[in-house]
């Protein structure tokens, strides 16, 4: 069992889908019909900033926030894109708070692949919610991480009860195609 998930139906989809995955996801899911956020598990989108669940979370109520535009390093994003970025960190920090009580959080960026970024092209934080005892399963000691909630359920943990102007953190709406 060693590096596998006990339990991780989305590990499906990517196997079907990860043939046809060329180009940046970011990018697809920030270009993708709005409407469909939840099938893409986009969970905010504002002016500069995307904010989404990751498919292949190293815990329970893994974010990914990310700067609309592709930009791989963080010295190069404008500081009106990184202070959107921030305060979207903050939002969603205190959202999972709220919904998931965890016990801390590992929030950052891996800038290059040699610092562990899958995707080093477009840059984007994670947050990882961590739970006491929860320290043995993650997938960095090489050991099996058990994510006991499925990807839709946290999707709507997280957006239920929000009015829309929160979910997006209060920025303006995408404009119109
Ligand atoms: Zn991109």
């Amino acid at each position: 069992m060693t590096g596998q998930s006990l339990w991780a139906p989305w590990r499906l989809d990517y196997i079907v889908t990860s043939d046809n995955d060329d180009g940046c996801f970011l990018c697809r899911y920030r270009d993708a019909d709005p409407t469909d956020d939840s099938r893409q598990l986009v969970i905010a989108r504002g002016e500069h900033t995307m904010t989404m669940l990751n498919r292949f979370p190293y815990n329970n109520g893994h974010l990914l926030v990310a700067p609309r535009e592709h930009v791989g390093d963080l010295v190069d994003l404008d500081p009106a894109v990184v202070t959107e970025c921030v305060e979207q960190l903050q939002h969603w920090t205190r959202r999972l708070r709220e919904t998931m009580a965890p016990h801390g959080f590992n929030i950052g960026l891996n800038l290059g692949r040699v610092a562990g970024a899958g995707l080093p092209g477009h840059l984007h934080w994670h947050i990882v919610p961590r739970w006491e005892g929860d320290t043995n399963f993650m997938p960095v000691l090489g050991n099996p991480s058990v994510i006991p909630q499925s990807l839709d359920s946290l999707f709507e943990l997280l957006t239920a009860d929000q009015p829309p102007d929160e979910v997006t953190g209060g920025f303006p709406p995408d404009p119109p195609l």
